[in-house]
């Protein structure tokens, strides 16, 4: 076998997947490296698929979703195992793997095991243990290695009591009580999902919101379903001074003075690049403390034959961006003329419980920013799909620009939020207004209705503040519809 490629990808995981794939789709003889015996990377083997499964594991479990249906607990099993609990989650892991697995048989990608470090601007040299370094050429590289959980500081993390994103996985029981430290995505959504099953959660958030960086009601919103229906107990405003490990359970001593006590810490306090021993610092790549390589806007590096996508990039660190990051990366390495940039429009998903979409700008970065906005919002209680479904707290709430009434952002609370983003995605991308909503015909019954009622609102509220511009009472604004 030859050891000269076109591509060369470091990390077979989405980001490394869909580039390579992408290469090859376009004639390129492509070769992936990758240290871990199985394909998928984060996404596959330690976040994304895993969490999103067990989330759906614990709903069923816990009889959650029906409880709102039929006012009674079905609960389906009340001493849930850990095996019970993970037996899903292996079925999809395993499905995922066979895919990708197929992905680069179709397109005849060569998959190599084993650790890389590039060691000039067009080449590769694989370790891996028992075995002599090899070295791989190509005319481009495509570092797409990702990132792991960063450690607290003072204790390590043992897998039993300490965990993070990572070991949590490898739990042998589920317990009885969890601290999770960080209110961001991943110790929000494991928060829920553990506090589903019936375990006794507390958030210890060093932020004054859950979700920091979504919409201020969004994170409201979550913070009161947690309290309300889940009993997690959320503290905001402080931080972990220190973790301590006693006999069989964690003391966490926290900034304000309290003390908690629990069975599992789980440690979710940000994420590190996974650039170490890559050789960079050699090739002038730069890297800033977290490890993330500074790329620019073809995702390429400070080397012009070796580009960085994923989340070794960093922000937004997310599956759906890794891949549409790569596929741009390779395309420009080869001149393909065909996916030039990633969209400006992404849609960010959380799976907590309730689900969590967005897209666009949060009220308060527009209000940050002195954008001019206008406001409607629509209920799922008000929405019979909602009522059909049980969940009345879900919400839609849709800014807009007053002036030429384009949609600006949405964020959507409650049950099929990740799907339904993607509408308003889709008009932002086409720089639409809310007048699709209205004039658009929607299911019946079907969440996406909520879209037209929020517009609505919007258009009455923006009546009303040009009537109150105007000196008029609100009372004597024209109602624009709500039928
Ligand atoms: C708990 C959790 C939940 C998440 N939920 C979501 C979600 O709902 N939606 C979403 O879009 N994203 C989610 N994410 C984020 C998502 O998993 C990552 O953004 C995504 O996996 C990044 O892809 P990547 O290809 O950049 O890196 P990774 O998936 O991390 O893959 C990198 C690969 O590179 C390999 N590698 C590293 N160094 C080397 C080396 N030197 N040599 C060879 N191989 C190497 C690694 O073994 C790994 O397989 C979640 C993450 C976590 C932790």
């Amino acid at each position: 076998m030859s050891d000269h490629f076109d591509l060369v990808v470091i990390g077979a995981g989405p980001g490394g997947e869909k580039g390579a794939a992408q290469a090859a789709y376009f004639g390129k003889k492509v070769c992936v490296i990758e240290r871990s015996p199985k394909p998928g990377g984060a996404a596959v083997n330690t976040g994304t698929i895993p969490s999103k499964t067990l989330r759906e594991t614990a709903l069923y479990f816990s009889g959650l979703r029906q409880k709102g249906l039929y006012g009674v607990d079905l609960r389906v099993k009340r001493d849930i195992t850990i095996s019970d609990f993970m037996f899903r989650e292996r079925i999809v892991v395993e499905a995922a793997w066979q895919l990708i697995d197929e992905n680069f048989k179709r397109h005849h990608v060569t998959v190599v095991q084993g650790s890389a470090r590039i060691v000039s601007p067009k080449s590769v040299e694989v370790t891996r243990f028992g075995q002599e370094p090899r070295t791989i050429t190509a005319e481009a590289i495509l570092i797409a290695t990702g990132s792991h959980p960063q450690q607290p500081t003072g204790i390590a993390v043992d897998g039993s009591i300490i965990v993070d994103s990572d070991s949590l996985l490898m739990l042998q029981k589920i317990p009885g009580r969890m601290i999770v430290i960080g209110g961001g995505v991943i110790g929000c959504e494991y928060a829920c999902i553990f506090a589903a099953l019936g375990v006794k959660v507390t958030i210890v958030n060093s932020k004054s919101r859950l979700l920091a960086h979504l919409d201020a009601e969004v994170g409201e919103a979550l913070r009161n379903t947690m309290t309300a229906r889940l009993d997690i107990s959320v503290h905001v405003n402080v931080d972990a001074k220190e973790i301590a490990v006693e006999d069989d359970h964690a003391r966490v001593s926290l900034t304000d003075d309290s003390v908690l006590y629990s069975d599992v810490v789980l440690y979710c306090a940000g994420r590190i690049g996974n650039t170490d021993g890559l050789g960079l610092d050699e090739l002038g790549i730069v890297r800033n403390q977290r490890g993330y390589i500074q790329v620019d806007k073809h995702y390429c590096t400070a080397v012009p034959t070796i580009y960085a996508a994923g989340d070794v990039i960093g922000f937004p660190a997310l599956a759906s961006t890794a891949m549409e990051q790569a596929r741009v990366a390779v395309c420009h390495a080869f001149d393909l003329k065909y996916k030039q940039q990633v969209s400006n429009v992404l849609p960010y998903g959380v799976w907590t419980i309730p689900e969590i979409a967005t897209v666009g700008e949060p009220e308060d970065a527009l209000a940050a920013r002195r954008i001019p906005y206008e406001v409607g919002r629509s209920s799922y209680r008000i929405n019979p799909r909602g009522q059909i479904l049980g969940d009345t707290d879900g919400f839609l709430k849709l800014l807009f620009s007053p002036d030429d009434q384009r949609v600006l952002g949405v964020s959507i609370v409650g049950e099929g939020a990740c799907e339904l983003i993607h509408l308003a995605a889709a008009v932002m991308s086409f720089g639409g207004t809310i007048d699709y909503f209205i004039q658009s015909v929607f299911n019946y019954p079907a969440l996406s209705d909520a879209y037209k009622y929020a517009a609505y609102d919007g258009l009455q509220a923006l009546a009303r503040h040009r009537a109150q511009i105007a000196g008029l009472h609100s009372t004597s604004a024209p109602s624009p519809v709500k039928t």
